[in-house]
């Protein structure tokens, strides 16, 4: 078999064979298949796409790639595609631990304007996300659930192919998202899998009809692994929560847990009921209104903290979290607008704002570069309206202010808050 014979049967658009994919899989990790020879057979995937009997192959081939976990007890897990704002896991995984659902959670680092799981973790001083196999387990035996950074040695080809496909402009596709997140969801132990698709300006898949393609694909991997898996299918056209940014995101989730009402509260209970309806077998209605319980009576917030305590974190800003914005420059942002209300906020554009204000600051003060949203959809401003305040360790240029505002746009009449999910796929 030869890796040349493999891209040119690709490139003309035909099915490969299960032992084809593992060639080109195998051969990449080993070394006997050259990057460039990798990258173009991606592109030929990205251009030709992938029947499901070569998703599936594709998915088996990274998840055992590397080392797969198991638990003797029933963990859940739950997964989003990447978005801005979206903090969802930091309020779920307190809420489901409370109510003695074990939650495995496995996060990944900001990728390209989407933000990680694992940089907003460093808020909390001292938190270790790098725990062994051992110490994940005990971890959630002892206070019912973890979050660590997605294992080194999980899905070794997933990583290899994801760091190139970075390169060459070859991660918007669907069968190479599908595969790439459900190898690492397959390989990471779970029998319980919600995942979050996100659609929008903020997301990978920028139409909801391709999010629902992309959810759909993956469920139907879950299940062929004999896993009970769900797809949400989530609105990503403006920011979930009002922080953007890693403190800032830190700072909505206390007050999210503390009771505050808004998206980001909402879509979390939402998905936190899913997947314990998934978990226990108990109807939707009732699922909500223990997870509301959970949120609203504190017992989730206590949670985090035995989290993140267990973890050697510090929960100081649990207790404080105006700390979270003692950035060295402070702007408030006027409204241009006199008199009107919100009709959008461009979630991808709120990043790049994010992006630029954390640029030529040192790594570890990146954190406490981003934006505090006052306004969301729907909020009346005039030219007295502070629109956010933006945070940032260095002064704050005009062409980040002009940048900002062309990401919010306004309308004379009311307008309808926009859907947070736009589909379930079972
Ligand atoms: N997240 C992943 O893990 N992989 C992708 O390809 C895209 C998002």
């Amino acid at each position: 078999m030869f890796i040349f014979d493999i891209i040119d049967k690709k490139r003309k658009g035909k099915e490969l064979t299960v032992d084809e994919i593992n060639f080109a899989v195998n051969g990449f990790v080993e070394g006997a298949v050259l990057p460039e020879q990798m990258s173009a057979l991606l592109m030929a995937i990205m251009l030709k796409g992938m029947t499901d009997d070569e998703v599936f192959a594709l998915t088996k081939a990274m998840q055992n790639s590397g080392k797969t976990y198991s638990f003797d007890f029933d963990v859940v897990d739950k997964h989003s595609t990447g978005g801005v704002g979206d903090s969802t896991s930091l309020i779920l995984l307190p809420i489901l631990a409370s109510l003695n659902v074990k939650v495995a959670k496995m996060s990944g680092k900001s990728l390209g304007y989407t933000g990680g799981t694992i940089d907003k973790l460093s808020s909390f001083k001292g938190f270790n996300v790098e725990l062994s196999e051992k110490e994940f387990k005990t971890a959630i035996k002892k206070v019912g659930g973890s979050i660590i950074s997605q294992s080194e040695e999980i899905a070794i080809a997933d990583k290899k192919i994801y760091a190139l496909r970075d390169k060459c402009a070859c991660v918007e596709s669907i069968p190479l998202i599908a595969s790439s997140v459900m190898s690492k969801k397959l390989a990471s132990g779970s029998n319980t899998i919600l995942l979050d698709v996100k659609f929008g300006n903020g997301a990978f898949m920028k139409t909801k009809k391709m999010a629902i393609k992309l959810a759909k694909l993956m469920v139907k991997i879950g299940k062929a692994d004999g896993k009970n898996v769900c797809a949400m299918v989530t609105n990503m056209n403006y920011p979930l929560s009002y922080g953007v940014g890693c403190n800032f995101e830190v700072y909505s989730v206390i007050k999210a847990l503390n009771g505050e009402e808004g998206n980001l509260s909402k879509l979390s209970m939402q998905l936190s009921a899913k997947l314990y309806s998934m978990a226990t077998g108990e109807n939707y209605g009732k699922s909500c209104e223990f997870v509301n319980t959970a949120l609203n009576s504190g017992k989730a917030l206590n949670k985090l903290k035995q989290i993140i305590t267990n973890q050697g974190g510090s929960c100081e800003i649990l207790d404080n979290p105006n700390s979270l914005l003692s950035s060295k420059s402070v702007l408030p942002v006027l409204s241009k607008c006199d008199g009107g209300y919100v009709k959008s906020i461009n979630a991808l554009t709120m990043a790049k704002v994010q992006k630029l204000l954390q640029e030529n600051v040192k790594d570890d003060e990146k954190k406490k570069c981003g934006i505090l949203l006052n306004v969301s959809v729907g909020s009346f401003v005039n030219k007295e309206t502070v629109l956010a305040n933006l945070y940032s360790q260095k002064p704050i240029s005009n062409e980040i202010i002009e940048l900002f505002l062309s990401g919010i746009n306004y309308v004379k009449t009311k307008v309808k808050q926009p859907k947070l999910v736009a589909k379930i796929i079972r």
